[in-house]
């Protein structure tokens, strides 16, 4: 829990990262609680629509996975099999969802925001396929610029590749070592830097705590 001091510099600092992102045609709206989460994709989401994600320990702390189980929607839920094909099955059809609901490893101050991923299954249907793109955003992962980005994704992406129990030589030793692992989950990085060609395109829910890693 932030202290009021954090809270007030995450409004401010959302002003700012909130009308950066108007400028790239990017909708972005700050939530000071997460517990107002849902009710926001509520409002987002039509009913009857179908719904894709990312992988997103945010999405699971912020009760997202548990609301789309729930919700009328055609929800493709990859938490739900970890048989190969049913994933691959999931993960191919997400391109055609009418919405994507994903969280971002960093976001700069000026509104680029930054991913890392394994085999693009979240990076993918995020730059082409749905029409709608909402990305729920912890402010911990507001950073000044793009080298920030970067060095905040290779600081995470240990903590990341252990969550995940993989076998990469990062979760021996808890820094990156710029591997070569067939498990490395440090194979792509992508900037979505602009949607003024598919305006609002994109939702950003900035959210005044600390989600995700
Ligand atoms: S490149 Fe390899 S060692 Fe470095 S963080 Fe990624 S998976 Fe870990």
């Amino acid at each position: 829990m932030r202290s009021k001091l954090w809270k007030w510099k995450y409004e401010r600092l959302s002003e700012i990262v909130i009308e950066n992102l108007s400028h790239r045609a990017i909708d972005a709206e700050y939530l000071d609680d997460s517990s107002r989460v849902v009710e926001t994709l509520k409002r987002i989401i039509d009913k009857g629509s179908t719904v894709a994600v990312g992988g997103s320990l945010t999405l699971q702390q912020t009760g997202v996975i548990d609301f789309l189980r729930k919700y009328d929607c055609s929800f493709l839920d990859r938490y739900s099999t970890s048989d190969k094909q049913k994933l691959s099955e999931i993960f191919k059809s997400a391109f055609t969802a009418d919405y994507f609901l994903a969280s971002v490893n960093a976001l700069t101050v000026k509104g680029e925001i930054v991913q890392l991923d394994g085999f693009g299954t979240r990076v993918a249907p995020m730059i082409f396929g749905p029409e709608k793109v909402v990305l729920i955003v912890g402010m911990n992962k507001i950073v000044a610029d793009m080298d920030s980005a970067l060095k905040r994704i290779k600081t995470i992406a240990p903590m990341n590749a252990r969550r995940l129990k993989l076998h990469t030589p990062c979760v021996s030793t808890g820094v990156c070592m710029d591997c070569n692992s067939t498990e490395r989950i440090c194979e792509s990085y992508v900037v979505i830097a602009d949607s003024n060609a598919r305006r609002n395109r994109y939702t950003v829910i900035l959210v005044g705590e600390d989600l995700g890693l």
